[in-house]
């Protein structure tokens, strides 16, 4: 195929095999966050480039090299977003949704897009599932966000796969503090870094804490601790989420290099990671950004969030073999007609049937065909019966009833006893 033809690299087809599995995971996540109070939010998945410079941070890994920006056809500077939150806060402003103080607790999802390596787990076009709270300060609300990322790890049958780390940076005041005394120490071994973090100490210091590269890591064995710099709020609210957490059972980490790629966060940091994905491991990030929305404009209004990545939680199911059965299976039951005084019988009685029993997933023959094709297209289809309609059974106002997994005879049922019929054998969800 020609070039032009394909997708774009690191860009990704979601087949229909794979749906079902996406379906159960978005599902699954819609209902755990319905029951805890959160409501959806849908933003653009296009917004002013200078939104994401201000929010996120001129010096991230994100603005500087990651962005999809172009000028439309105005002359405006756009961005593909590359993250939920910057635009949340946003719409949030815009709408006056945070007024008087009042609180929110939001969801959303979509499509994210980051110019970066595609590899597994890493790719150009993602999915977040993202949650931001805005106007609660206490530790209470950041250990919900942990507690029912928790109880989503249980339902999926994944909690054994993934391991909590936690961090606090502490106010803008304590991490200024720290940031001193960060730069005087690397600035003492200076030529023992790694470029990338020699840079990076000049722009956005913290972010060396998680270099990947070795000489860097000896180095930062003895640098000095956020935790020793936290001020009396930041280190109270982080002993109360501790407590939160060990009252819920929740086990965690301490990783005191934890900074978050993003510059707005504050205080609690976390991620959920796994060992099981090899290099992406994070399947879920967020913290508490109390400064932002102030940053972004708005009256002082503090927040909370987190991000999950779709596709690595999706890897991680499959690699895990965590993937129900029952999600796979679209069809209950599959009807099959042979003639065309059949197929018109069929379909009135097919939609009598779906007026009656309207959650059934019944998949109605199209395109004819002899008997032996239709039957083999029934069982593909993964039904559990099949419904047989000819000349004889129309003649006698009755379809053929055959289950098509384990036992059971086939049988005749008349027109107007197949709903009822049905709604005995199959279990409706
Ligand atoms: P990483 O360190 O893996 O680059 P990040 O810190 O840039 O992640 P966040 O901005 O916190 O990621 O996004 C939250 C989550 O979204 C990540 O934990 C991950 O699960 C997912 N994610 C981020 N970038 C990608 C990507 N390019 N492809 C797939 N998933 C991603
Ligand atoms: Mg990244």
């Amino acid at each position: 195929m020609s070039k032009s033809l394909q997708a774009i690299r690191g860009m990704n087809d979601i087949l229909p095999e794979q749906t079902p599995l996406w379906r159960y995971f978005e599902s699954t996540v819609a209902r755990l966050l319905d029951n805890y109070g959160y409501k959806q939010i849908r933003m653009p998945i296009v917004e002013f480039t200078e939104l994401f410079k201000r929010s996120i941070g001129e010096v991230t890994d994100i603005v500087e090299k990651e962005m999809y920006t172009f000028e439309d056809r105005n002359g405006d500077s756009l961005t593909l977003r590359p993250e939920g939150t910057a635009a949340c806060v946003r719409a949030v402003l815009e709408h006056g949704l945070t007024g008087a103080g009042q609180p929110q607790k939001l969801w959303y999802i979509g499509p994210m897009f980051r110019h970066e390596r595609p590899q597994k787990g890493r790719y150009r076009q993602f999915h977040q599932i993202g949650l931001e709270v805005f106007n609660i300060d206490g530790p209470d609300i950041d250990a919900e966000l942990i507690v029912l990322t928790w109880r989503l790890w249980g339902l999926l049958g994944i909690r054994d796969a993934v391991k909590l780390e936690l961090n606090s940076l502490g106010t803008s005041e304590s991490r200024g503090r720290y940031k001193v005394a960060l730069v005087e120490y690397l600035s003492a071994h200076l030529d023992k870094l790694d470029e990338d973090s020699q840079r990076r100490l000049k722009t956005n210091p913290l972010r060396v804490l998680d270099t990947k590269n070795a000489d860097t890591q000896a180095v930062l064995v003895n640098a000095p601790k956020m935790a020793d710099y936290l001020d009396d709020e930041s280190r109270i609210h982080f002993e109360g989420l501790k407590a939160r957490l060990d009252a819920a059972g929740i086990p965690f980490v301490i990783n005191t290099k934890l900074v978050r790629g993003l510059d707005y966060y504050s205080k609690t940091v976390f991620e959920w990671v796994t060992d099981k994905l090899g290099a992406q491991g994070t399947v879920c990030a967020g913290g508490r950004y109390d400064g932002l929305v102030e940053q972004m404009g708005g009256k002082p209004t503090t927040g909370v969030g987190f991000a999950m990545g779709i596709e690595r939680l999706i890897l991680l199911l499959e690699t895990l073999e965590q993937v129900p059965e029952e999600i796979s299976r679209q069809v209950d039951v599959y009807l099959c007609a042979f003639g065309e005084a059949a197929e018109l019988a069929a379909l009135a009685l097919s939609e009598k049937v779906r007026d009656q029993l309207p959650n059934l997933r019944l998949q109605v023959n199209a395109g004819a065909g002899s008997f032996k094709s239709q039957f083999k297209k029934a069982d593909k289809s993964g039904a559990l019966y099949a419904l047989i309609l000819g000349d004889d059974e129309l003649a006698q106002q009755v379809i053929g009833f055959k289950p098509l997994r384990g036992q059971g005879e086939q049988q005749n049922i008349a027109f107007d006893a197949l709903a009822a019929h049905l709604a005995t054998c199959v279990v409706q969800g």
